[in-house]
C-alpha cells in the first residue's frame, strides 16, 4: 500500500512508510520487488496493463498483492488514489485473516449486518482487492476509526451512480460524495430514499485495513445487498450478505469458460514482467472471475456488472469479455521495451518543457491528466493518446542552424544546376538579405516555369544552401482544406494537416517547405484551400497558425516557403500578392547540352552503376536527342531518355560479362546465352560483381580472369548512328510543318504552360461572290482569340483598302482561318499580327518572308501591344530554326535582358504598328 506513497514521493520515502506499518516485516519482499517497478511507474505506467506488485511468500503463507490497472491510474493528487486497488486471492474466509500480515482482522464477518455506507465515486470494490480512499469528513472518519477500535472494522462500499458525483475543489471526491450523500435538510424518509437511489444496491463488505490520516485503505471481502438505511449521519445501512449461486465445478461448459479465462488472462499477465510468473491456476472459479475483472481496464459499469453477478458461470463469461478486450489493448499499448505509452508522452513533455510555448504546455498537461483518467475507457484513451502523441512529437523550439554563407550557397547552387544565373542571383540576394537581417523568414519565393526546368530541384538546393530541412507538399488538385488545416478531432480517423505532419517529419521548426504546383490548387465546397494556404504562408498570420486537429496555435513563421507553379496567372491573387516570383522559362539547345553533359549524364551514369570509362555518348548523339526527341522547355524528358540509354548500356555490359568474358562485339547481343528476363532476375549485387569483373576491377577478377577481361572488354559507344537502337525512332513531331510557308500561312509564337511553341496561322479562301465577304474560324480557339481573328480581318481589310483600293478581295471572299493542332485549345490575343499577315498574304497572293515568326496583339487601328513570354517564345523560335522574329516594341526590354546565347543568331525587330510588320513580311528579296 505504502508502495504507492513511494511512487508519489520518489522511491525512498516508500521505505519510511513501510517502517510505520505494523506488519512491515512481511512487506520487505514487496519493497524489493518494487525496485524493478518503480522507475517505470513513476511516469505513469498506468497503461501498461496490468502493472503489478507481487509479494513473495512469507513464512506463514503466501499472500498475493496486485496493483491492477486501476491502481496505476494515478495523478499525484490524493483524489486519484481512491481508484487504486490491490488484490488478494482469498477475500472471503477466516483462513485468510489469520495469515495476512497487514490486515488487522476480525473473524465475525457474518455479524456485520449494519455498516457505514461509503460511496465510491470511481469503481466498485471487487472482493479480493484493496482500495485506498480519502475521507475528509471528520464525522465519517471518526466513525470509521471508532469501528476499527471496536474490533468491527467493516464498512459497506457502494459504487455511486452516474451523475451523483460532484466536482470537487479542495475536498476529496469521496468526501464530497459523502456530503451530498447525506442530503441534509430534507424529510427523513424522502432523504433516505433519495440517498439509496444514488448508489448501486449491490456493493462490497470492506474491511478497513488501515487508516493513515485521511487515507483509508479498504479491502473487499464479500458482496452485499442493501436492505434499508438506518441512519444518515454517518450514512448507515442494514445489509444482506450475498452468496454465489451453487455451481457444478465439473460441468464441462463452466470448466471451458474457466480455462479460457485462465489462458486469456495469462496473455494479459505475460505482457508485464512482474506478472509473468504468476500462477493463477489455483484460483477458484469465483476468484478468477473477480481477479480478471479487477485487473482488466474495465470501466466502473462493467466492474459493477461483475460485482452484482452471482451466477459464477455468467460472471466468468463477463470477465472473459473484459480480459479479451484487455489483450487487444495491450497489443496496441505495449511497446517492445515494455515502457508505457504515457511514459513516452511524459518524457517528451518533461524533456522539452522549457521550449514548449506556455499555452501548448497547458493543453499538454490537461490532456495528460485526462489520459490518466481515461484508462478505463478504451476508445477515448486512444483518441487522447493519439492527440498527445502528435502534440508532443512536434519539434517545439527546435531549430536547425541557418547558414547564410553566400559563397557556399553559390557553390551548392552551381553544383546542382547549370545556368539559371539570374535565378541563382535572386536566391543569393535573398540569402544575403537573410544574413543582414539575421533571418530569412517573411518572404515567399515562387519559382514559375514549365515542367522539368528544375523548380523542385532548385527548391531542394536552396534548402541545402541554407542548411534547412526540406519538405515537399504537392498541392496540385488538392481540394480538401483539411489536408492543410487538419481535421477536427471529432472525425473518424482525424489527422493533423500537412504542416503539422511536415514539422513532425523534419523535426525542426524552420524547414524549407516546397509547395508544389500551387497554380493547380483545387476548389471545394467546404472551404477554399487557397485561403487555408494563405493562412499557412502569410507572414502576418502564420505565427499563430491553428491546426483543427491540434487545436492549439503553432508558429510557422520560421518556415521558409518556396512555391512552384507553371503559370503564375493561375495562382490565386491574394497568394500571388505575397510572393516573390522568379521565372524559370526553359532551356535552349545549348543549355540543354550543358545540362545533359555535365549533370544528367553524370548522375545517370552513377545511378546505373556504370563507370564513366565504360560508355561514351557522343555530342552528336546528345544533340540529336535534344533536337529530335526532347524538344520541350524543360529537361525531364531528356533525363528520361538518357536514363533509357544507360539502362540499355548496363544490360549490354552485364551481358558481356555475364555470359562469356571474351565477347568482343558490344553490339552482338544475340550471342549472349542469357535472355533479358534472366538478367532481370539477377540481383543488383551480382550485376555489380559481373560489371567489376568485366572491367577487371575486383581483386578476384584480377587474379582469376584479368588476362581474359582486360583484352576482351569493349567500351560502349553511342553515336547519332546507333542512337535509335537505344531510344527508338525520333518521337518528336517536326514543329515546322512547312519549309517555306505557302500563301496565307504565317508562323506565330505561342506561350503555354509547357513553355513556348511555334504555331501556324492558316487562311484560305472558300468562295467568291459580290458581297460574300466573311470569315469562318476553326482550331479550338477561345473567345479572345476569336475576337482577335475578327479584329485582324477588319484591320487587314482596312490596310488592303489603303494599299490597293481596287482590290475587293475581302469584300467579296469568304475566308476560313484555321490554327493547326485543332485538338489543342488555344486562346489569347497575341496572334493578332500573325492573323493580319496571313489575311494579307492571301489577299495579295504573296508569300511571307522565309523563316519569319511574329507575335503581338493588334488594336483596331493597327497598333501593336506587348505580349508575355518573350523568353519562352524566343526559345521556341530558335528551336524551330527561325531566323527573324517580330516582337512588339514594348517587349524590347524583355528581350534585351535575355542571355546572349539565347539571342545569338536571331534577327529581331521591334514594332509598334502593323505597317512595319507589313514591310518586314512582304518587302523582301528572296
Ligand atoms: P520541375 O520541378 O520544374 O518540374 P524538376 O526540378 O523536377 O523540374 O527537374 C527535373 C530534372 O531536371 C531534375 O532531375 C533536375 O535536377 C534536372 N534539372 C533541371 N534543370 C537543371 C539544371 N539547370 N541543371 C541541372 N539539372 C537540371
Amino acid at each position: 500500500l505504502l508502495f504507492l506513497e513511494g511512487f508519489k514521493n520518489g522511491f525512498d520515502t516508500s521505505l519510511v512508510h513501510l517502517r510505520r506499518l505494523p506488519s512491515y516485516y512481511g512487506l520487505l519482499h514487496l519493497r524489493r520487488q518494487s525496485l524493478t517497478l518503480n522507475s517505470r511507474v513513476f511516469y505513469g505506467a498506468r497503461h501498461v496493463t496490468p502493472a503489478a506488485i507481487r509479494v513473495g511468500s512469507n513464512p506463514v503463507q503466501s499472500l498475493l498483492f496486485r496493483a491492477p490497472t486501476q491502481l496505476t491510474g494515478w495523478n499525484r493528487s490524493s483524489r486519484e488514489l481512491g481508484r487504486r486497488v490491490y488484490f488478494s486471492a482469498r477475500s472471503d474466509g477466516v483462513d485468510l485473516l489469520s495469515s495476512s500480515p497487514i490486515v488487522s482482522t476480525n473473524p465475525n464477518l457474518e455479524d456485520c449486518l449494519t455498516v457505514i455506507a461509503l460511496p465510491l465515486p470511481h469503481k466498485p470494490l471487487i472482493p479480493g482487492f484493496y482500495m485506498p480512499i480519502y475521507v475528509k469528513d471528520p464525522k465519517v472518519l471518526a466513525a470509521l476509526q471508532e469501528s476499527t477500535r471496536q474490533q468491527a472494522p467493516y464498512v459497506g462500499a457502494f459504487l455511486l451512480k452516474d451523475g451523483a458525483s460532484t466536482d470537487s475543489s479542495s475536498r476529496s471526491e469521496t468526501d464530497n460524495v459523502v456530503e451530498k450523500f447525506k442530503g441534509k435538510g430534507k424529510p427523513k424518509k424522502k432523504r433516505r430514499k433519495e440517498l439509496l437511489n444514488r448508489i448501486y444496491q449491490v456493493g462490497t463488505l470492506a474491511q478497513i485495513s488501515s487508516i493513515q490520516g485521511e487515507q483509508v485503505i479498504l479491502f473487499g471481502r464479500r458482496r452485499l445487498l442493501i436492505k434499508e438505511m438506518v441512519s444518515e449521519d454517518p450514512p448507515t445501512v442494514n445489509v444482506y450478505h450475498l452468496k454465489d449461486k451453487p455451481y457444478d465445478k465439473d460441468n464441462a461448459v463452466i470448466k471451458a469458460s474457466y480455462v479460457e479465462v485462465i489462458s486469456t488472462l495469462r496473455d494479459v499477465l505475460k505482457t508485464n514482467s512482474l506478472w509473468r510468473d504468476q500462477d493463477i491456476g489455483d484460483f477458484s472459479y469465483q476468484h478468477l472471475a473477480d481477479f480478471g475483472a479487477g485487473i482488466s481496464g474495465a470501466n466502473k459499469h462493467q466492474n459493477q456488472g461483475v460485482l452484482k453477478e452471482l451466477d459464477v458461470h455468467k460472471r466468468l463469461e463477463l470477465t472473459l469479455e473484459l480480459v479479451k478486450k484487455q489483450v487487444e489493448i495491450n497489443k496496441i499499448k505495449e511497446t517492445d521495451d515494455g515502457s508505457s505509452l504515457s511514459a513516452k508522452i511524459r518524457v517528451r513533455i518533461d524533456t522539452n518543457r522549457d521550449k514548449i510555448p506556455k499555452h501548448v504546455l497547458k493543453v499538454m498537461e490537461e490532456e495528460f491528466t485526462k489520459l490518466e483518467m481515461l484508462e478505463d475507457n478504451y476508445s477515448d484513451f486512444d483518441l487522447t493518446y493519439n492527440y498527445l502523441d502528435w502534440l508532443t512529437v512536434l519539434p517545439w523550439g527546435n531549430f536547425s542552424y541557418e547558414n547564410f554563407d553566400v559563397l557556399r550557397a553559390k557553390k551548392i547552387l552551381d553544383e546542382d544546376h547549370y545556368g539559371l544565373s539570374d535565378v541563382k542571383e535572386r536566391i543569393l540576394e535573398f540569402i544575403a538579405v537573410g544574413r543582414l537581417r539575421g533571418t530569412s523568414q517573411g518572404k515567399i519565393i515562387c519559382l514559375s516555369g514549365p515542367p522539368g526546368v528544375g523548380k523542385t530541384s532548385i527548391g531542394r538546393s536552396i534548402a541545402r544552401a541554407l542548411d534547412r530541412k526540406f519538405f515537399r507538399f504537392a498541392v496540385g488538385g488538392l481540394s480538401d482544406v483539411g489536408e492543410i488545416k487538419g481535421h477536427c478531432q471529432t472525425y473518424v480517423g482525424a489527422m493533423p494537416g500537412k504542416m503539422v505532419q511536415c514539422l513532425k517529419s523534419v523535426g525542426t521548426e524552420n524547414p524549407l517547405i516546397l509547395i508544389d504546383e500551387i497554380d493547380k490548387l483545387g476548389r471545394c465546397h467546404t472551404g477554399d484551400p487557397a485561403s487555408a494556404l494563405l493562412e499557412v504562408m502569410d507572414p502576418e498570420q502564420n505565427a499563430n497558425f491553428l491546426d483543427h486537429f491540434l487545436n492549439v496555435t503553432i508558429d510557422l513563421s520560421k518556415v521558409l516557403f518556396v512555391c512552384t507553379a507553371n503559370v503564375i496567372e493561375m495562382i490565386p491573387g491574394p497568394l500571388l500578392d505575397r510572393m516573390e516570383v522568379i521565372d524559370l522559362s526553359g532551356y535552349v539547345t545549348d543549355e540543354k547540352m550543358h545540362i545533359a553533359r555535365d549533370y544528367l549524364v553524370k548522375t545517370t551514369c552513377r545511378d546505373c552503376g556504370i563507370k564513366p570509362e565504360q560508355v561514351d555518348v557522343s555530342d552528336a548523339a546528345l544533340l540529336s536527342l535534344i533536337e529530335n526527341y526532347c524538344r520541350e522547355a524543360g529537361v525531364r524528358n531528356l533525363q528520361k531518355q538518357i536514363e533509357k540509354i544507360y539502362r540499355k548500356v548496363a544490360l549490354e555490359l552485364v551481358r558481356q560479362g555475364a555470359v562469356s568474358l571474351d565477347v568482343t562485339d558490344t553490339k552482338d547481343t544475340k550471342s549472349s546465352a542469357k535472355t533479358d528476363s534472366e538478367v532481370k532476375r539477377m540481383k543488383l549485387a551480382d550485376i555489380m560483381k559481373i560489371l567489376e569483373s568485366a572491367t577487371g576491377d575486383s581483386t578476384e577478377s584480377k587474379t582469376k580472369q584479368s588476362g581474359v577481361v582486360a583484352k576482351t572488354f569493349k567500351k560502349v559507344m553511342i553515336d547519332e548512328s546507333n542512337l535509335a537502337d537505344y531510344v527508338g525512332k525520333p518521337v518528336f513531331q517536326e514543329e515546322k510543318i512547312y519549309e517555306q510557308t505557302p500563301v496565307g500561312v504565317v508562323m506565330g509564337l505561342a506561350w503555354t504552360s509547357m513553355g513556348g511553341s511555334t504555331l501556324y496561322i492558316e487562311t484560305t479562301f472558300v468562295e467568291e461572290g459580290e458581297g460574300k465577304g466573311g470569315l469562318h474560324i476553326t482550331g479550338q480557339l477561345g473567345d479572345v482569340m476569336k475576337e482577335s481573328a475578327e479584329i485582324a480581318h477588319t484591320v487587314a481589310r482596312k490596310i488592303m483598302f489603303e494599299k490597293e483600293p481596287e482590290n475587293l478581295f475581302f469584300a467579296n471572299s469568304k475566308l476560313h482561318l484555321h490554327v493547326p493542332e485543332g485538338a489543342t485549345p488555344k486562346d489569347g490575343p497575341s496572334a493578332g499580327c500573325t492573323m493580319i499577315t496571313s489575311f494579307l498574304s492571301l489577299a495579295m497572293k504573296k508569300l511571307v518572308r522565309k523563316d519569319l515568326a511574329m507575335t503581338g496583339e493588334v488594336t483596331l487601328t493597327g497598333r501593336i501591344l506587348p505580349i508575355g513570354g518573350v523568353k519562352e517564345k524566343t526559345i521556341a523560335a530558335k528551336r524551330s530554326r527561325i531566323k527573324t522574329i517580330i516582337f512588339p516594341e514594348a517587349n524590347r526590354r524583355d528581350f534585351e535582358e535575355l542571355a546572349e546565347n539565347m539571342k545569338e543568331g536571331l534577327e529581331v525587330h521591334f514594332v509598334d504598328e502593323y505597317e512595319k510588320i507589313f514591310d518586314l513580311a512582304f518587302n523582301y528579296d528572296h
